[in-house]
């Protein structure tokens, strides 16, 4: 069966978040079950020049106010398939962020720059991309991609084409002015509220979950949250109304990049049967932050956008009395100035103890997670969460908030089956309280071992999520 799956980010090349590392394992995991699939990229600065064998197979001439507009085929280094990327200098050859300039604000030409990846997805579905390879199955991923089912709905050529629509967080719509719709070239009737229309607004994530066959989220627990209004960031009454074909499938972990026998960010190399190279990487990393070298000092830490909506307001209250209390925290993150700064300050009062690194550094990232004894995520929601899963297989026990994705990996309950530590209210002094508990197991040494290794004998390959999704691409043939 052949797929294309149709995103604007891949783990090595382009990743801002976790959709990236979906993006980068997720294809390869399928093409294990024997799945025709192939990925179709935006051609950003990073990816045209990581392109190997590149050739030219479609010109489409000027589109979205671009000119040329060709489709080029060819590998990257991560992908077992060919990928086909989307050559528009005109929309994609720039620096800055996929979605953002350096100085934060939104590309201004993110309308076409999004819909002509979703046009190209449908002229690849029509047989007019590539004539040897057309897919049966558009998979688009967040609202970048995903005019891909508007387009193939609107396209005759298109009909018996099915679309499937993974969100990967819905907080991110892709709104647009509404009198931008001309721009997109389809049908009027698919302005309406049962369209792209939001609130007075265009929706670009609204096309996915109108005109997907299938929609699904990255965790069973957030499926069942999009549909509450607390979470449905005013589209739940349109997830209840989908409720038939919506599903929640658990992201993986590619055990090529995060593995803590094999990672080449580490010093030392370790297991459930031989953590001592934890150790060593704990030892490596108070170094390099300029942490008190205390090998027993509980070394939290936190690798994440600093956003509301990874709860670092919550942390920055909690935190105090956790240093005072004798706890280290390593700290890596960008995001939000204000939650910067307050992070920067309070680094500034507890020298020894909070090492921070404000900034993007996958190595970094790689260290601080096998280095930490425990891993914070307080997110207010999490759809996934990615963090986590790395820092279980890596014997760093979880610190998280009950929901979407942390709700569904994290065991919080008797001695023996305990993975790490949950809260539930989104308050500072609840997640202190989880913290506190960290404290108190960490001081019990044989008791965190026994859950550092429950922690690693987890199991969160992306076969299992492949077979799952697997079978929802059979339902739809
Ligand atoms: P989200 O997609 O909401 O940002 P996830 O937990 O799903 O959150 O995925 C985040 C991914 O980005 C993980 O792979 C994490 O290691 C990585 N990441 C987040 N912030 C940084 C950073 N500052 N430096 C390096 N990697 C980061």
């Amino acid at each position: 069966m052949r797929i294309l799956h149709v995103a604007a980010e891949v783990h090595p090349l382009v990743k801002t978040g976790g959709l990236a590392d979906v993006v980068g394992a997720l294809p390869p995991a399928l093409a294990d079950l024997g799945l025709d699939v192939r990925l179709l990229l935006p051609g950003l600065p990073a990816i045209v020049s990581a392109l190997q064998q590149r050739r030219e197979i479609c010109n489409f001439g000027a589109q979205f106010g671009a000119s040329p507009v060709r489709l080029c085929i060819g590998r990257i280094a991560s992908q077992p398939a060919p990928v086909y990327v989307i050559d528009a200098p005109d929309l994609y050859r720039r620096g800055g962020s996929p979605y953002q300039a350096a100085d934060g604000s939104d590309w201004p030409d993110n309308l076409q720059r999004f819909a002509l990846l979703g046009w190209v997805a449908a002229q690849l579905a029509a047989g007019a991309g590539d004539p040897a390879w057309q897919p049966a199955i558009v998979h688009a991923h967040d609202w970048h991609a995903a005019l891909a089912c508007a387009y193939v709905r609107a396209d005759p050529r298109c009909r018996s084409m099915r679309t499937v629509f993974t969100i990967h967080n819905l907080a991110f719509q892709g709104l647009f002015p509404a009198a931008d719709f001309g721009l997109l070239g389809l049908p009027q009737e698919f302005m309406q509220t049962e369209g792209l229309e939001f609130y007075g607004r265009l929706s670009f994530m609204k096309a996915g979950l109108v005109w997907a066959d299938r929609i699904t989220t990255v965790s069973p627990t957030y499926a069942r949250e999009i549909a509450t209004p607390d979470y449905g960031c005013g589209m739940d009454g349109m997830i209840r109304h989908r409720a038939a074909d919506v599903s929640g499938i658990l992201n993986g972990v590619d055990p090529q990049v995060w593995n803590p026998l094999t990672d080449a960010d580490l010093p030392a190399h370790f297991s459930a049967q031989q953590l001592a190279g934890k150790g060593s990487c704990k030892q490596a990393l108070q170094q390099e932050l300029g942490l008190k070298p205390v090998a027993g000092a509980l070394l939290f830490t936190l690798v994440s956008r600093l956003s509301h909506q990874k709860g670092i307001d919550l942390l920055l209250e909690a935190l105090p009395a956790m240093f005072a209390s004798g706890a280290q925290l390593a700290l890596l993150g960008s995001g939000d100035a204000q939650l910067q700064a307050a992070l920067q300050d309070l680094s500034r009062r507890w020298p020894g103890q909070m090492g921070l690194r404000i900034g993007y550094d996958e190595a970094m990232a790689h260290r601080m997670i096998a280095g930490a004894d425990a891993l914070l995520v307080p997110s207010r929601f999490e759809p996934c969460g990615l963090t986590q899963l790395y820092a279980l297989r890596y014997g760093t026990l979880p610190v998280v908030r009950r929901t979407g994705g942390l709700a569904d990996t994290v065991l919080d309950g008797d001695e023996a089956g305990s993975t790490g530590f949950i809260f539930d209210a989104a308050t500072a002094p609840a997640l202190q309280g989880a913290m506190q508990r960290a404290l108190l197991a960490y001081a019990r040494p044989a008791h965190w071992q026994a859950m550092q290794r429950q922690a690693m004998a987890q199991d969160f390959s992306w076969q299992a999520s492949a077979r799952q999704l697997a079978l929802l691409y059979q339902s739809l043939s």
